[in-house]
């Protein structure tokens, strides 16, 4: 079997499909994967424990043999758990071999091989029978196969096949259901994740204003689930139009269709105003009268109980296709679509005087196909990108420094996917404005959206498109001129860490030849900023567990750290920072710079250093960020916006991704009159345009 793993080459800003062998050991999945966050997530593992326990009593007490069907078994951990409650036997289905095999190890290590029989298949695969995988149906399904989205990872026909085919009539489920609430929000944040906002610019000749063509105002945007740490979002960044409303619950205890279907409610908003946004989570009910119950509920919903972090199951923040004006009591209906594996909404009002009747006929017009960007931004643009674009005071600090930089002969090219710079150049008086969109896979088509959004601007013969990649670029697409400034947010759509957008400075360098004598480049450079970081929670996804409830899970441990020490593997990760709180223990730190106005070095870039831990706290690794300098004393950085206050609480551009690299071992700073120093080495390949860091603590 071969195995294809893809990646963006940063020189290129192209995808590259790397084939790897036979041998391929996944170590990228298991180093990067969610296990070690569901073991240390002490909430869930309590709630599955008591809910085994009370199935596995409930079929003894009939007088049945338990008999336990555990599918997606992972680390075999709810496995041991009906075990050592008293099952008679337990099949543990995991499709994915390393975890398959590392189950087999911690069952043995753990003394339950004779009770536990792992199984590497895929559950829609296991036979029943005399033969068969299964000697026999199971009386108790087990099952933790849950996104934030619940069904996201295909839940739905996994039980349906199950009951179907691997458990018998009656079986007893752990979950025994699961209920998706929802509430109805206002929330100018959130909204401008999904549409882009008309843009203001001070111009010369008074304000302009760039408005997104009439595709993108209606668009639906893009089925993808947005799942979000929504315990992050503080309270004055919505306001909730509706109570918590249920809007379906699954029993899976019975047969289980996952065929598309629908679910609707009536609402009355509580509040008039602006129903943008559908925010949603899930509990499940461990037995079947809901007494061992484990909730997604976000803060302003239980403030009582103490909140479990955990990132493999947050919260979804739904778009609603086009924002509807609510009034406070009026009649809504709420719709929830869903297909197998996805969940979309609709909102509806009630129309006068409407009845029972009416409303069976407004069924005929609830929509079940799924949401399809028909504007093509939302395919090129995700939603933080969306977000980044609304944001005013990063625009305008573009406006400023393109105003400091241009001139009205001035001969423009902007490199960046999908950036607003050229038409902020264009306003702001630029003679030729050129742009490259460089659209680098089948799925984006930066130009036809381009030209969409110049003609609602009446922009066509304002702005030209290059449609040639920077290399190829070729005086004639100039018009035989040569650029005077050369623009970039920068923002590539295929970077995942922060420094793959310095693919800026190596399509600066391709266009060299192209460039003015005195050409302006705008930014004029980059720099590359590091903090060390004790962080309120997120330490816990590459954290080893131990035990966990009792069980030895430490062979998962090894094999996550060997995978992080293979091969490149060890390196930074990029993670939202304002959804994971965290308080800096050291300064922030310039540790490298990049000169945009010179060409890409052939050699590396090298830095090595040391930094203080300033203050008292765990060291859970070093958070990397760019900064971005447009133009004298303006500069935008796509990290740290500020310490907020003594404790060191950090706050973090909203928009961005940093690059986190965790520490293999964490040292706690406590003596701060002579602090500890953490010695780092980084390396910026040319080559490659990747970064490659070590510490030492
Ligand atoms: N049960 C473990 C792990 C849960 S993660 C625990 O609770 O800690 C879910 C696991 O299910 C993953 O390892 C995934 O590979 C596996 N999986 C998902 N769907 C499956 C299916 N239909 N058949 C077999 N394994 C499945």
């Amino acid at each position: 079997m071969k195995t294809f793993c893809g990646r963006a080459n940063p020189t290129t800003g192209s995808m590259e499909w790397l084939e790897e062998g036979e041998d391929y050991d996944y170590h990228q999945e298991i180093a990067r994967s969610r296990y070690a966050d569901m073991l240390h997530d002490k909430d869930r593992n309590v709630k599955y424990y008591q809910g085994i326990r009370a199935a596995v009593s409930r079929v003894k007490e009939r007088g049945e043999k338990a008999i336990v069907l555990d599918i997606g078994t992972g680390t075999g951990l709810l496995s041991m758990m009906a075990a050592s409650a008293g099952a008679d036997f337990c099949y543990a289905i995991e499709v994915f071999k390393p975890m398959a095999n590392a189950a087999v190890k911690i069952v043995e290590k753990n003394g339950f091989s004779d009770k536990i029989k792992v199984i590497n298949k895929h559950s829609t695969e296991v036979t029943v029978g005399p033969d068969g995988d299964m000697e026999c149906r199971a009386n108790i399904l087990v099952t933790e196969l849950f996104d934030t989205e619940l069904i996201g990872e295909g839940a739905l026909p996994t039980y349906e096949h199950a009951h179907k085919y691997l458990v018998q009539e009656g079986c007893e489920a752990v979950p025994h259901r699961a209920t998706v609430y929802v509430q109805l929000v206002e929330s100018r944040r959130m909204w401008s994740w999904k549409k882009l906002f008309p843009v203001h610019i001070e111009a010369e000749d008074g304000e302009k204003i760039l408005i997104p063509p009439s595709e993108m105002e209606n668009c639906p945007g893009v089925p993808s689930v947005c799942d979000i740490q929504l315990n992050q979002m503080p309270s004055s960044d919505f306001s909730t139009l509706s109570d918590v409303v249920t809007m379906f619950s699954v029993d899976f205890s019975k047969p289980v269709q996952s065929a598309s279907t629908y679910y609707r409610v009536q609402l009355e908003p509580v509040k008039s105003g602006k129903a943008q946004i559908v925010l949603s989570w899930w509990d499940i009910d461990m037995d079947p009268l809901g007494m061992i119950n484990c909730t997604m509920a976000p803060y302003w919903v239980k403030p009582t109980s103490a909140l479990q972090w955990r990132d493999h199951w947050m919260q979804c923040v739904y778009f609603l296709p086009r924002e509807e004006p609510v009034l406070q009591g009026e009649k809504l209906y709420l719709t929830a679509c869903r297909d197998e594996y996805s969940v979309w909404y609709n909102l509806q009002k009630a129309r006068e005087g409407e009845n029972k009747a009416d409303e069976e006929e407004h069924k005929a017009d609830v929509p079940v196909e799924s949401p399809v960007c028909r504007c093509r931004a939302h395919l090129l643009w995700n939603r933080p990108r969306f977000g980044e674009l609304n944001d005013q005071s990063r625009t305008h600090r573009y406006i400023k420094a393109l105003r400091k930089v241009l001139k009205t002969d001035s001969v423009c090219l902007c490199i960046s996917d999908g950036s607003l710079l050229p038409v902020l150049a264009h306003y702001l008086g630029a003679k030729q404005v050129q742009c490259m969109h460089l659209s680098r896979t089948d799925l984006y088509h930066p130009h036809e959206l381009w030209q969409a959004f110049l003609k609602a601007n009446n922009l066509e013969d304002k702005i030209k498109i290059i449609e040639a990649r920077p290399e190829l670029l070729k005086p004639s697409h100039l018009e035989d001129k040569k650029i005077s400034v050369l623009v970039g947010e920068p923002f590539f759509t295929t970077s995942l860490l922060p420094w793959h957008n310095l693919y800026f400075w190596y399509a600066r360098t391709a266009v060299s030849t192209h460039l003015a004598n005195n050409a302006t480049v705008l930014p004029q450079s980059a720099s590359l900023h590091m903090m060390i970081v004790e962080f309120q929670d997120l330490w816990r996804i590459r954290s080893p567990c131990g035990i966990c409830e009792g069980f030895d899970v430490r062979t998962m441990d090894d094999m996550i750290k060997d995978s992080l020490n293979f091969r490149e593997s060890k390196e930074a990760e990029p993670h939202p920072l304002w959804e994971y709180p965290c308080k800096s223990l050291s300064d922030p730190q310039e540790v490298l710079t990049f000169d945009f106005t010179k060409t890409v070095p052939q050699h590396c870039l090298s830095t090595e250093g040391s930094v203080k831990l300033l203050r008292k706290g765990k060291s859970h690794g070093a958070v990397l960020w760019m900064e971005y300098h447009l133009a004298a004393d303006i500069s935008v950085s796509t990290g740290l916006m500020q310490v907020s206050n003594e404790k060191g609480n950090c706050e973090w551009n909203p928009h961005c991704k940093q690059a986190v690299y965790f520490f293999s071992s964490v040292i706690e700073s406590e003596i701060l009159s002579d602090p500890t120093a953490v010695t780092y080495t980084i390396n910026f390949d040319t080559k490659t345009g990747e970064i490659a860091m070590d510490f030492k603590l």
